[in-house]
């Protein structure tokens, strides 16, 4: 039976091992944070993140590939395990996706589209940097962000001052504003022997920063789109040497895709592919990581994902629907938290946005589902 180390003991990780025991394999958890919350498999916690910690060892020992579900990890920490033991995907990954800065570096290089930025770390650089790039910009820091925390939208440039302040006195990155018709994002794997395998692009909703609808594929993408995405996750990816599963998240506008970041792991907008395709992400990111040939992503018909953030809701009613699968992370209620999802199918995308709407009216605090309008 093979052992997987886990880096980060959250929803991601659980996701990771309910997908990987019917493969035989074995998990173990190592998490920074103190707030475990996997609720299976081996979980050991530090925070302080020592590396002389005996219990690193024993982990690292104890398994025979370590892979990781969080980027906000030190650095540090991977590269030492990396020095041990087999970490897929790489540091190098991890160093590149948790810095908004080295992302935007990588994109350009690749001549992969991206807003127009700026990399600041005064008040005046901040002013410097919106009198180019003109308003309204998003700010954010370039490191630790995630769920739109961390981040101001300037519209007027006397708002600099406040941002500034709110944000917190560190390095930033400013982003000029895109008027995007939808979000986008697209999920690849890619196994040791550079085999690449991509799922179709989903379709985001996010309200207050937060992912709460996520619809694969994503309705009326034209050809020229979806093999634009591809080849962009495609070159990321072999670019990176990325073992696994990566995550790239992009806006659509009306002169096409432009990238706005990657996650260098499995991500909410692909669990659709648990019920939706013939592999998950989840699935393929373990038959990557542990050398095993990779599976179809291909979506079988269309699939939405409804988040569950805060509270559980009408959970009774919700099971008795025959079309919802309910997925429950095992976390107690806060407001704003990730506490499960449900999955939808559908034959049509009408029937799906029904459906989608009698899951979320079982759900408080659900905003409204925007459907398929767009573009
Ligand atoms: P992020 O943490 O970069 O994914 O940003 C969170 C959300 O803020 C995104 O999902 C977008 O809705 C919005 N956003 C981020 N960057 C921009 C931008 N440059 N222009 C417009 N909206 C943005």
């Amino acid at each position: 039976m093979k052992k997987i180390g886990i880096l980060g003991a959250g929803q991601l990780g659980r996701m990771l091992a309910l997908a990987g025991y019917p493969l035989e394999l074995d998990f173990f958890f190592y998490d920074t944070t103190g707030t475990p919350s996997v609720g299976l498999g081996n979980v050991s916690s530090d925070t302080s993140a020592n590396l002389e910690n005996p219990d690193l060892q024993t982990f690292i020992d104890s398994v025979d590939v370590v892979s990781y579900e969080f980027e906000h990890l030190p650095l540090q920490l991977a590269q030492h395990i990396e020095q041990k033991n087999t970490l897929h995907p790489s540091s190098r990954s991890l160093d590149v996706c948790q810095d908004r800065a080295k992302e935007k570096a990588l994109f350009d290089r690749l001549g992969i589209p991206t807003p127009s930025y700026r990399v600041i770390d005064t008040e005046q650089g901040l002013i410097k940097a919106v009198e180019e790039l003109g308003l309204p910009v998003v700010v954010k820091t370039t490191t630790e962000g995630y769920d739109g925390k961390g981040q101001f939208v300037i519209r007027q440039l006397e708002q600099c001052q406040e941002a500034w302040h709110t944000i917190g006195s560190r390095t930033l990155i400013v982003e000029a504003f895109v008027n995007f018709t939808r979000e986008l994002s697209i999920i690849a794997v890619r196994a040791t022997d550079d085999n690449i395998e991509v799922y179709p692009l989903a379709e985001n909703q996010h309200n207050d920063g937060i992912l709460r609808y996520s619809t694969a594929p994503a309705p009326r993408v034209d050809d020229e789109t979806a093999s634009q995405a591809r080849s962009y996750a495609k070159e990321l990816i072999h670019e990176l040497d990325h073992v696994g599963i990566l995550t790239l998240e992009l806006f659509e506008t009306e002169k096409g895709l432009v990238a706005n970041e990657m996650a260098p792991r499995v991500h909410n907008s692909g669990h659709w592919s648990i019920e939706g395709a013939p592999c998950s992400q989840f699935e393929n990111h373990l038959r990557a990581i542990t050398g095993l040939p990779l599976g179809c992503t291909q979506a079988s018909r269309p699939t939405c994902m409804i988040n569950i953030i805060g509270e559980k809701g009408d959970i009774q009613s919700l099971l008795e629907l025959p079309y919802a699968h309910v997925h429950l992370y095992a976390k107690e209620e806060r407001p704003g938290r990730k506490l499960g999802h449900v999955t939808v199918q559908a034959d049509s995308y009408e029937e799906l946005v029904w459906r989608v709407n009698n899951v979320a009216s079982l759900l408080p605090g659900s905003p409204e589902f925007g459907g398929y309008s767009t573009p």
